[in-house]
């Protein structure tokens, strides 16, 4: 099955998120020959068309804040990393902070900044007076720490995702929008291809980035990966008398029940989530869902418990998403042991964008059995079954 076949490829990507795409990329970039991505819709129009984009380093997952180190790099040399200098990703430069009040999330947000600092991450502690002057539209009276850090921000996750694809094209990788993967075909334990709605394609490589779709390799390999679809909902709030506006830094609210984060939407219009467990989805669907009027309120009420003006924002436009939750909120990335030529890349739990570059560029590592920049051992399926799970300082849940 090898050679110059159209039919026959090096290496298979399935997906082309923003996680695909990057792995494409990198693919290219380091040298890889043939190369096929197969998506059953559009680049970038899965989960990652839903993205809030934000952009840091604070985890408290040291691994993690390794590979948003190194993406952060990436974002912030986009054009020169891509090739294009008139490549973009969208990004706003500015900064991140991340407040605590007294109570229990208060260590775990001591002891993470101490290690971000350990790790070589430029952080700020600031006092409230500090605070206020960065973000004058909120109000600190309760935070006993806050943390800074101006290597930050967010941009677009789309603009990032169909960015890597063109790169990727450019490089020589094959992208088809519009084909689904049926199966990945494997005989005695290795991979030898992938049987799809364009035809079958012969191929001793397959990468899968197939987000909340994964339990279809499950299905395909008999093997378990464990992932629930997560539904979150995303606010975009208008308020005139505080604009929120893009030198204001991307805000995280220990303090509110919902652990909140924010950002400017552009204009005066200010984004708004939970950064919670959302609503659990029997199957992997991307479809909008309902917001509900009270939820609305609910949020509203805790925004306006630390920007004391939105108590009368008005609600300019909400979406839902879906995140690709693993059992720790961590992402499985490597090869499946027992099948030969398979490497998955799933399970970011909502906050993958940030990761994407890091990510593309570790799995086309591992795929070309190169070593890769930062060890994926942390991260294999296996940690499932021993116990061994990739638990920060905040505990097992939605911040990592
Ligand atoms: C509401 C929301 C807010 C978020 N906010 C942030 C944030 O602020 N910061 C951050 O870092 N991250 C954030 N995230 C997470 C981040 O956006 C995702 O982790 C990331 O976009 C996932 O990319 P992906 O490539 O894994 O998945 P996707 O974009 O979902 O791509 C998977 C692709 O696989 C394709 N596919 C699946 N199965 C098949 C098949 N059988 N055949 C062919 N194609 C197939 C799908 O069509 C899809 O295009 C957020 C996510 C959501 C939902």
């Amino acid at each position: 099955m090898e050679g110059a076949s159209v039919n026959s490829y090096d290496v298979v990507v399935i997906g082309a998120g923003v996680i695909g795409s990057s792995v494409a990329f990198h693919l290219a970039k380091f040298g890889a020959k043939s190369v096929l991505v197969l998506d059953r819709g559009n680049i970038g129009a899965g989960t990652t068309s839903q993205s809030s984009g934000i952009l840091r380093t604070h985890y408290s997952v040291r691994e993690n804040v390794e590979l948003a180190r190194q993406s952060w790099a990436v974002f912030n040399d986009f054009a020169r990393y891509l090739g294009d200098e008139e490549a973009s990703c969208g990004l706003v430069k500015c900064g991140y902070m991340i407040v605590s009040p007294e109570g229990d999330k208060l260590e775990p947000l001591r002891a993470s900044l101490k290690q971000q600092q350990d790790q070589g991450i430029p952080l700020e502690l600031l006092d409230r007076k500090q605070a206020k002057e960065l973000l004058p539209i909120a109000q600190f009276e309760d935070a006993a720490l806050i943390g800074y850090e101006p290597e930050a921000g967010f941009a677009d996750a789309y603009l990032v995702a169909t960015s890597f694809a063109r790169a990727a094209r450019r490089g020589g990788v094959t992208i088809r929008e519009n084909a689904e993967v049926h199966k990945v075909l494997i005989e005695n334990g290795k991979v030898v291809g992938v049987s799809t709605s364009i035809g079958d394609f012969a191929t001793p490589m397959v990468i899968s980035t197939q987000n909340i779709w994964t339990p279809e390799l499950a299905g395909w390999t008999g093997r378990s990966l464990p992932v629930v679809p997560e539904r979150h909902a995303v606010l975009a709030l208008e308020c005139n008398e505080a604009k929120y506006t893009y030198s204001m830094p991307v805000f995280k609210d220990l303090g509110s029940p919902g652990m909140l984060y924010c950002r400017s939407y552009g204009g005066s219009q200010m984004l708004v989530s939970e950064g919670i467990v959302g609503e659990k989805l029997q199957t992997a669907e991307i479809e909008q869902g309902d917001i509900p009027m009270d939820y609305i309120v609910e949020v509203g009420a805790q925004v306006a418990e630390r920007f004391p003006n939105y108590e009368t924002a008005g609600i300019a436009s909400s979406w839902t998403g879906v995140y690709d939750v693993t059992p720790d909120w961590n992402p499985v990335l490597g090869k499946l042991s027992g099948i030969e030529g398979l490497v998955v890349g799933y399970g970011f739990s909502g906050h993958g964008f940030k990761l994407s570059p890091t990510v593309g560029r570790v799995l086309a590592q591992e795929a070309l059995g190169l070593p890769t920049d930062v060890s994926l051992q942390p991260y294999a399926i296996e940690r499932f079954e021993t116990g061994d799970l990739l638990t920060g300082k905040y505990g097992l849940g939605a911040v990592s």
